[in-house]
């Protein structure tokens, strides 16, 4: 990455070096939380005649306002004769990784759930928000400037007005790109992608993503990759033509194969997209969820890296995590996103998610709706997460068999996994 510190106009150093960076509590002067007020962080393309170059607006009180927990509404706009708006997505992406490089600045999530930090140091050195807009502003320019010619920031701390921008303006571009990846299939497109970004830390790693299987992250779909593909045709996601169907249950293609030993330089040779027990795709170390075997029940269990308690095949997701991260491929254990609970895709080659069994309740509550959709499409069950315990119910797998048999669980009459 090509950093021009010296351009940009803000008191604190910024480098990739500070994204680790983390502010306690007892060092914040700041702080911007989804779970205390609105936020938001949003690219949306203009017609070039409706923003002004380098315009920076704050809405609000900046952070010398007296309080320490205020509203942050991050509205880019931007214009070019090249820009997509699926570029938008690609661009908002980095705001975290920009606002990380701020020394004294600590952000995480993404959309309507983000949260910054800044800590007493940076602000005694000056920072303020109008210095977040100006990293923006360059950030953009310098690495995107191959498709945005314009760029405007506005910067909304004002409660009443953050709230209005979440809800009138984020949330339903968020859904307008989520309903258009819903609608697609992995039979209805010529092409997958690599993802290989996090072979920073787990050199044999590489997502393959699908219109139905995002990246393990959570944060690139097929959307994403697509334009970052063409935003950088050299970069981290390379197309994948669909060619050479080996299997098609399991999701095995010549052509998968053929990129995943490329792109990992032969430490993995096959992967399935389908399946988790026949050469599943590896795991880094950043995925949002860990599925594994459950085989009391011959199941499976998934849980979210926020659970931090015990689950029913008797580790936590640390220690699931210890055994199912650094790129290699595990069979029975596999990392992946949130959204791809409830895709049908899901561990399909294994009976798809009729064989999940157990999930923490946040994580259940949370993929409900999309869960028992698919549920009810692909088995004609309603309600099906009534039928999936979570840690309110059991932790262990003898409490689990009982649950199971109680609401007579459709993975009591499959056949055995192994
Ligand atoms: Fe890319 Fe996969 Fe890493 Fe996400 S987890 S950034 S999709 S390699
Ligand atoms: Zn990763």
């Amino acid at each position: 990455i090509k950093i021009k510190t010296k351009e940009l106009p803000i008191p604190v150093a910024f480098a990739a070096a500070f994204e680790g960076e983390i502010i306690r509590k007892a060092d914040m002067h700041t702080e911007y939380w989804s779970g205390k007020n609105a936020t938001a962080e949003l690219v949306l393309m203009r017609d070039p005649s409706e923003i002004e170059d380098h315009k920076i607006t704050i809405l609000g009180d900046d952070m010398d306002g007296g309080e320490k927990n205020y509203a942050l509404c991050t509205f880019i706009e931007v214009a070019g004769a090249k820009m997509q708006a699926d570029f938008e997505s690609v661009i908002e992406r980095k705001i975290h990784a920009w606002f990380n490089y701020m020394e004294g600045v600590m952000h995480t999530g993404q959309r309507n759930q983000v949260r910054v930090r800044v800590s007493n140091d940076a602000f005694a050195k000056g920072l303020r928000l109008k210095h977040f807009g100006e990293v923006l502003y360059h950030m953009i320019m310098d690495e995107f400037d191959a498709v945005v010619d314009k760029c405007q920031v506005t910067l909304i701390t004002d409660e009443a007005a953050a709230e209005k921008f979440r809800d009138e303006v984020a949330m339903p571009r968020y859904n307008e790109r989520d309903d258009r990846l819903l609608s697609m299939t992995d039979e209805s497109v010529d092409r997958f992608y690599t993802c290989i970004l996090c072979q920073s830390f787990a050199p044999a790693h590489c997502c393959v993503v699908t219109p139905e299987r995002l990246g393990l992250c959570g944060a690139v779909s097929w959307l994403d990759a697509k334009a970052t593909n063409e935003l950088n045709p050299q970069g981290p996601c390379q197309p994948i033509f669909k060619e050479g169907c080996l299997d098609e249950r399991t999701g095995r293609y010549e052509s998968v194969n053929k990129m995943i030993q490329e792109a990992t330089h032969g430490a993995v040779e096959n992967v399935t997209l389908y399946s988790i027990l026949e050469d599943p795709m590896t795991s880094c170390g950043c995925f949002e969820c860990i599925c594994g075997i459950e085989p009391v029940s011959n199941g499976f269990i998934v849980v979210n890296r926020e659970y931090k308690g015990m689950t029913p095949v008797g580790m936590t997701f640390g220690e699931l995590a210890s055994c199912t991260g650094g790129g290699v491929q595990t069979p029975g254990y596999m990392g992946h996103g949130r959204h791809f609970i409830s895709s049908k895709k899901f561990i399909a080659a294994e009976g798809g998610i009729e064989r999940i069994v157990w999930m923490p309740k946040e994580l259940k509550d949370d993929v409900a709706e999309r869960l028992n959709r698919t549920a009810k499409e692909l088995y004609g069950i309603d309600n099906f997460t009534d039928m999936i315990a979570d840690e309110t119910i059991c932790e262990d797998c003898e409490a689990l068999m009982d649950f199971l048999t109680e609401k007579n669980h459709p993975v009591l009459g499959l056949e055995p996994l192994m």
